[in-house]
Order: structure tokens, then C-alpha cells, then sequence
């Protein structure tokens, strides 16, 4: 569907204003609005979810509850993906609110990783040599229950037009940066004319190498992969890396394997980080397959993070030793390069911390 009509998307707490091009020729079948209206109509009631999946309505007080503290997110788009009444579908599981979200963990603390100290520049966490966090705002297509960032203040992290140039400036002034890691909240929830613009804002810093783009949106919401975004990417001077985040095979299906497609046949390098999560992929052969499925779709196996020890995502965690374990035996049936690196984030450290997976001999 193509408008040429200046639209206003509403979401829960951003505005999204896109006005299309008015040209069909320009554009393909994918409309640049349609992945917005995808978003602006994502589930954000917990008893909207349940009824869609045909799941116990037993399952809502505990995700009223839990949904209070760090909302619900879901587009239809993955849930198309879960199976119907399975409670423990390995998609639902790390979108539904749960009760086991209320207790408080020793150890997980709500800014596990030492970030808030670090963000003394709105907008940007510098904390690896060469290569900084650039955040352009808050939003995620999907609110993931185990996310590190659930307690982040991203309110305060919105830029405004100074603040823009100012974190630009910041770039500009330190040499010693090779790489802009566009993360967030999703990069991609930024509409095409403003990562246009920024990625030639970033291109025109001479000491830039790469831009690198942290989002889950090509797995959420494969529609955000537009004709736009895909020559913002490619006709800048900066080598384009997009990292994806898919935890399980199930996530990639065939709209999925479009977009990775049309990304990759325009040059860009795709990767992808897991995190590690008890009842959804802690199994070797889930680990594997999930691998053998992104491969297939021209990505890259690159980090499996251990989860990060935030408050309320205590119930997701794998002990170390479970996951040495685990990538040791995926190491068995796995192409080398299928395994990714077994990562942990420790507050205070100059690059994540990689863990050597434990072999035992056949
Ligand atoms: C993970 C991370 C990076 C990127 O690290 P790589 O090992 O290069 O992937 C950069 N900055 C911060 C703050 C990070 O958390
Ligand atoms: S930052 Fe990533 S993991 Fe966290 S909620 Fe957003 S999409 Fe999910």
C-alpha cells in the first residue's frame, strides 16, 4: 500500500512521523509505512496476547502484574510465528510477562552492566576502545522480558536536535573511533529520512570505518527491511554490519529469510547475537539448528550472550557451567564456524569476556 499522504503513527510513548515519497515508481511492493502500522498495532495488553494464542486465562494475573514494571510488546508478526495454545512456545516465552518476574534475585540488580555511570554524553555509552554505543532513541519492536535494558532511563537518552550534535561532535573529536554501533532501544525503529541522514552525518566523519546496526527488527518485523533502508546502508562509504538478534530457530521463517536475503545480496554483512536462555534454547541441538538456520540465511553465528543479571530475568539464567557445557557439545555436530562465542558482559571491562566452552572426550 502506497499513501502519499503524511501519516502519524502512534505508539505508546513515541510519535513516528513518516511522510512517503509519493513516487510508487521508487518504491517496491514493500511500503515504506506498512512495517509502522505493523508496530503501531503491536499487542501491549497481556490478555490481547493470551486470547490471540488460545492460551489459560489463568496465565493474566501474573502477567498483569509483571507487565506493570517493564510493559508488553509483541507485533503480530511474531506471534504469527508462536504455536497456538503451547504455553511454553519457545517465541511466547520470551514475550509473556510472568509472575516469576516479581522476585527479587540475589545478584541481579537493575543496571547490571554499569552503564548508567558511563552515559555522560546523552545518547552515546563509550566504553570499548574504537567503537561506541550511539543510541538514537527508546523504542524496541518487541519488549524482550530478559532484556539487560528493562530498567534503563531511556527517557532520559532522547536527543534533541543539540544533543544530536553534540553526539556527533563527540565522534568527530576522538580520533581513535573506527566504528559507530547504532543500538538502542531498536535503531530501526528510527524511520528511513533520519538514519539517512545520520548515516551521512556519520560517513562525513573521516576517521569512520564501519557503521555497525544492533536490532532485532529484521527477525520481529522483516517489513522494516525497506528499499530505502537497504540503500542507506549500501551507498554510504562506510561498511554496513547488521547484527540481528534471533534466540531460536523458530524465529526465522519465510519472511524473515527475504529480508535477510535482500540485505545480504546488497552487500551488507549480517551477524547475529543469542543470549542464552533456560527453557528456550539452553539445548545443544536447539543451539545448532538455530546456526544451521541463520547460515542458510547468508548470517553469521557471532556472540551467545550469557544473560546479563538484571533484576526480574533471574528465572532465564543457564549457569556458566551449564553453558561451557552446551557449546562444547554443540561443538561436536557444529562447522566450526557455526559455534558462536560464549560472551559475558562484566561491568568495568575493556570488551566482553569470553568463555571457553568444556569438552569431554567420545
Ligand atoms: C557489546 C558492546 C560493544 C561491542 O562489542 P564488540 O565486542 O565489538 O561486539 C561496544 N560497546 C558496548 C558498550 C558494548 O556493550
Ligand atoms: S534491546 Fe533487544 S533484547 Fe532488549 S527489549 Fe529491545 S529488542 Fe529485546
Amino acid at each position: 500500500m502506497i499513501t502519499c499522504s503524511a501519516q502519524t503513527v502512534h505508539t505508546n510513548n513515541i510519535k513516528i512521523r513518516e511522510i512517503s515519497s509519493g513516487s510508487p515508481q521508487a518504491s517496491s511492493s514493500r511500503s515504506p509505512q506498512e512495517w509502522q502500522s505493523i508496530l503501531s498495532h503491536a499487542v501491549t495488553e497481556p490478555e490481547e496476547l493470551l486470547n490471540t494464542l488460545g492460551l489459560n486465562p489463568d496465565l493474566l494475573p501474573g502477567a498483569v502484574t509483571a507487565s506493570q514494571s517493564f510493559r508488553i510488546r509483541v507485533p503480530h508478526t511474531y506471534i504469527a510465528r508462536m504455536e497456538h495454545g503451547n504455553p511454553d512456545d519457545p517465541l511466547l516465552k520470551q514475550v509473556l510477562p510472568i509472575s516469576d518476574e516479581m522476585v527479587e534475585a540475589p545478584g541481579f540488580s537493575h543496571d547490571p552492566l554499569g552503564e548508567q555511570p558511563k552515559n555522560s554524553q546523552r545518547g552515546i555509552i563509550h566504553k570499548y576502545q574504537g567503537r561506541l554505543l550511539l543510541m538514537p532513541g527508546s523504542l524496541c519492536a518487541v519488549n524482550c522480558r530478559f532484556c539487560f535494558r528493562r530498567h534503563f532511563p531511556y527517557d532520559d537518552n532522547k536527543l534533541n536536535k543539540e544533543e544530536w550534535q553534540s553526539a556527533l561532535e563527540y565522534i568527530r573529536q576522538d580520533a581513535s573511533l573506527k566504528e559507530v554501533i547504532l543500538s538502542g532501544g531498536d535503531p530501526l525503529v528510527q524511520n528511513d529520512r533520519r538514519l539517512k541522514w545520520l548515516i551521512e552525518e556519520l560517513a562525513n566523519i573521516p576517521h569512520l570505518q564501519r557503521l555497525r546496526i544492533h536490532t532485532r527488527l529484521p527477525v520481529i518485523i522483516p517489513q522494516r527491511v525497506t528499499d530505502d533502508l537497504v540503500n542507506s546502508l549500501t551507498s554510504t562509504r562506510l561498511k554496513s554490519v547488521v547484527v540481528i538478534h534471533s534466540n531460536h530457530p523458530n524465529e526465522i521463517d519465510h519472511t524473515v529469510s527475504a529480508a535477510l536475503s535482500r540485505l545480504y545480496r546488497a552487500g551488507v554483512q549480517l551477524l547475529n547475537q543469542s543470549t542464552l536462555l533456560k527453557g528456550i534454547n539452553d539445548n545443544a541441538e536447539t543451539l545448532a539448528e538455530l546456526s544451521e538456520v541463520l547460515f542458510h540465511n547468508h548470517v553469521m553465528p557471532y556472540y551467545l550472550h550469557l544473560l546479563d543479571k538484571v533484576q526480574g530475568a533471574a528465572h532465564f539464567e543457564v549457569s556458566e557451567e551449564q553453558a561451557r557445557k552446551l557449546v562444547g557439545d554443540m561443538s561436536q555436530f557444529c562447522s566450526g564456524y557455526l559455534v558462536p562465542k560464549l560472551a559475558r558482559e562484566t561491568a568495568g571491562m575493556p570488551s566482553k569476556t569470553i568463555i571457553s566452552p568444556t569438552y569431554h572426550s567420545i
